[in-house]
């Protein structure tokens, strides 16, 4: 095997190992950690057809994480994906429409950020005693919904952690919210942000970026680390989902070995989408990689022209956990286009952050051709939602929602009849009032938990433990704070 090291997309600065790299999150130039190359599979998918899915993401994690024994990975894996799962297979892929979902919200808190958040606390620890780190672990994370709550069941009492969340206090569902605000564990704190997410995500890159906190800090015993989809801890175990859903076709006799098939990811921070184009690069059999984006639509734009541009009205959504205008994790596939010439990332990186845009040259954009970009409008989603599930009985989240309308729209207008996997990023629980008013407007008056027990009985599925649980919980966290307060929320949560 051979042994991977992570450096900087902004500067060639000394590789570190992937252990470091989880543990510092963002590389201290600002830029993002990637691996000195995307590393070929050792087994075959035929092989892999027949492993379950911590076999699996063995085989797949083991590749990029070179610094860990194959013990301490075992044991972050068996520990991330276990019964706090709801089904055995951790990600089931189901039928419908035409399409098959690969469902990746029966974790802890019904997205699919629990699939890279239950291993994430395990993978960091392990790497704290690894580099011999004696202090804290501060986990600082910007939400735009799914995110903060995942990160915060995952290192709820994790010894040696603590973790702060800020998320848009306008910008999220009330699910989302009562998910977040009730959340237990000494450790963990919650705090609501006037602004968005964009906001949120700016304020905490900044906490990171600033040298004389990270002083303040250090002397009481703390250091910072970063749960966003940046960090690599988050983006490999994300790599494993997709190779899973392949070899289940393979296993299930659905496609034969090394059939293409397209897959459709429901885009925000870019974090998802990318680790599918890893796999594909890894050599999983993927023909194109659809990026699904709602009416924020800077994505779509850019696999249009080629000019990323922020520059516009941000937009919500009944799919918040898409509303970003600054899809991060994007840096890392123009640092690939670039091939991997840090100095000319840096330099677009440097204009999205003084003029809100870039443009990448002709080369680049040929480079792109893996991926086609869609959007869907708010009424395309509600739309299909409602015809899948008239269809199917099949109720999806809204997330998923915009996966499938563009999808759709991509049938339609390419005629593309390649099998395709939509990722399915959300239950339905989650979004509930959107939801149902989707499928029918008599729906818009009644009562937050009245709908759960409704949408339960009209998908005939049971209301998911994360739902139940907060029916009555009590709130935990009420701090509200400006955009300009987030780092003394931070220094009061920590008493420094
Ligand atoms: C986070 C999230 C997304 C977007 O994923 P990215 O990795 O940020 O592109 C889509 N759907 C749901 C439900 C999410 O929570």
């Amino acid at each position: 095997m051979k042994n991977i090291t992570y450096s900087s997309t902004r500067s060639a600065s000394e590789p570190i190992s992937a252990s470091q790299a989880i543990l510092k999150g963002l590389a201290d130039d600002g830029g993002l950690f990637v691996p000195s190359e995307i590393p070929a599979f050792e087994c075959s998918l035929k092989e892999m057809a027949e492993m379950d899915y911590k076999q699996v993401a063995y085989e797949v994690m083991k590749l990029y994480l070179t610094d860990f024994t194959e013990a301490e990975l075992k044991n972050c894996i068996d520990n991330a994906y276990d019964a706090k799962f709801d089904t055995e297979e951790i990600a089931p892929l189901v039928q419908a429409s035409g399409a098959y979902f690969l469902e990746l919200f029966h974790g802890a808190t019904i997205a699919f950020k629990d699939m890279a958040l239950s291993i994430l606390p395990h993978l960091m620890t392990t790497s704290a005693k690894k580099n011999n780190i004696k202090n804290d672990i501060v986990i600082l994370t910007a939400t735009s919904g799914d995110t903060g709550k995942a990160a915060l069941a995952g290192f709820a009492d994790v010894p040696g952690t603590k973790i702060c969340v800020f998320y848009p206090k306008n910008g999220v569902s009330a699910i989302q919210e009562k998910q977040m605000v009730t959340q237990k564990g000494e450790n963990t704190h919650v705090v609501g942000i006037h602004g968005n997410f964009d906001d949120a995500q700016t304020g905490v890159k900044n906490i990171f970026a600033d040298k004389e906190m990270a002083a303040k800090l250090d002397k009481a015993g703390y250091q910072f680390s970063s749960a966003n989809s940046i960090n690599i801890g988050r983006l490999v175990p994300q790599i494993v989902y997709y190779v899973y859903a392949y070899t289940r076709l393979l296993k299930e006799e659905c496609i034969t070995d090394g059939e293409l098939i397209n897959v459709v990811v429901p885009t925000g921070n870019f974090g998802n989408i990318l680790a599918a184009f890893y796999a594909k690069n890894m050599g999983l059999p993927i023909a194109k990689l659809i990026c699904a984006s709602n009416e924020n639509k800077v994505l779509f734009d850019f696999f249009a022209d080629g000019c990323y541009d922020r520059n516009r009205e941000f937009i919500l959504t009944s799919s918040p956990s898409m509303d970003i205008l600054i899809s991060s994790n994007l840096e890392r596939l123009i640092y690939r286009l670039c091939g991997g010439d840090a100095k000319k990332n840096a330099s677009f990186m440097e204009s999205l952050k003084t003029e809100g845009k870039y443009t990448i040259d002709a080369d680049m954009k040929a480079a792109l051709s893996d991926f086609v970009g869609g959007y869907a409008s708010e009424e395309d989603t509600f739309g299909i939602i409602k015809s899948i599930f008239e269809d199917n009985g099949y109720i999806i989240d809204t997330h998923t929602g915009v996966a499938a309308a563009v999808y759709d729209s991509y049938k339609k207008n390419t005629g593309d009849n390649t099998k395709t996997v939509i990722a399915s990023t959300a239950s339905p629980f989650k979004f509930t009032r959107s939801v149902m008013k989707a499928i029918d407007s008599k729906y818009e008056n009644m009562e937050d938990f009245a709908l759960v027990d409704e949408l339960s009985k009209l998908g005939n599925v049971e209301v998911p433990n994360a739902i139940e649980e907060i029916r009555t919980a009590p709130v935990r966290h009420n701090t509200i704070c400006d955009k300009t307060e987030m780092k003394k929320a931070v220094c009061d949560f920590l008493g420094v």
